[in-house]
């Protein structure tokens, strides 16, 4: 019987460590380590699931579990992640996290942005192939991907007349998509990201709600998932159509749409699209 569970946590012990563990902080990250891999069978997986709350995360024990047991740990940049960068300088684990985005930093939710996406999966890239985990091929491969859903979103917006390309969003999410579509975000009703559940002021409301009628907007996008309380006021209090739920933040579970990096760019960009023709 001893001889046994010898055997059986020998076994366990070499199948965890045969196999490469990269933890992710959440979940489009994630998505762009699974392109990128190249070793069979490597395990990869996310922090925050699909769905889940990016802004003030909190690290559970379950989390911190995941995270020793990773061979390479991937996040955003370690002043949007502090709960990782915290755990990183707690665990004594520099040598094995790869942030792909500090050198945009301060572009908030860059992922939006193809031109930043392209420049975090070189860094990814780089960061995997120094440990003999990607290839050129897969990194070409992702670019080219990232290119058309770019070219199918330019294509999406050539639609919408020039004038109506305007948006007041829930939280500044959409900064980095806007400046890469040509799309103007007027105003957020929180400001802060990292506040998604607090409440604008009341001369903060009044001023986006002359914003909507002086500029004739007509769209005003939420956080799915989010409490959007305030935004369906707005809207109908400015008497426009009522917030146009967007998943920015995660990708959708496998097999719904959003759920790889070209969908959740084109799932929301052919929504907000549709919103400012109507
Ligand atoms: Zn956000």
């Amino acid at each position: 019987m001893l001889r046994l569970i010898t055997l059986g946590g020998l076994f366990l012990g070499l199948f965890v460590d045969a196999r490469a563990q990269i933890t992710s902080s959440f979940t489009i990250i994630d998505y762009w380590v699974g392109k990128l891999l190249t070793e069979p069978g490597a395990i990869h997986q996310s922090i925050i699931p699909s769905g889940g709350e990016l802004h003030g995360y909190q690290l559970t024990p379950s989390d911190s579990l995941k995270l020793s047991k990773s061979r390479v740990i991937i996040g955003l940049n370690p002043h949007s992640e502090t709960w990782l960068n915290d755990w990183i300088k707690a665990n004594n684990r520099s040598a094995s996290i790869i942030w792909i985005n500090e050198k945009f930093s301060q572009v908030s939710h860059p992922w939006m942005s193809p031109a930043v996406s392209k420049a975090m999966v070189k860094t990814l890239h780089d960061g995997l192939m120094i440990r003999k985990l990607s290839s050129e091929v897969n990194l070409n491969q992702v670019l080219a991907e990232i290119r058309n859903a770019e070219l199918s979103v330019v294509r999406e917006f050539a639609t919408v007349p020039e004038s109506r390309r305007i948006i007041i969003t829930q939280h500044p999410n959409l900064l980095a998509f806007a400046e890469a579509f040509n799309l103007e975000v007027a105003g957020s009703i929180i400001e802060s990201p990292e506040a998604e559940s607090a409440d604008p002021s009341a001369q903060k409301y009044s001023q986006l709600l002359k914003l909507i009628k002086a500029r004739n907007i007509r769209v005003i996008t939420c956080d799915a998932g989010q409490n959007n309380r305030v935004a369906q006021q707005l809207a109908k209090d400015a008497k426009i159509n009522p917030p146009l739920p967007l998943t920015v933040e995660y990708l959708e579970k496998s097999g719904t749409p959003g759920d790889t990096w070209p969908s959740m760019i084109l799932t929301n960009a052919q929504k907000i699209s549709e919103a400012l023709k109507k």
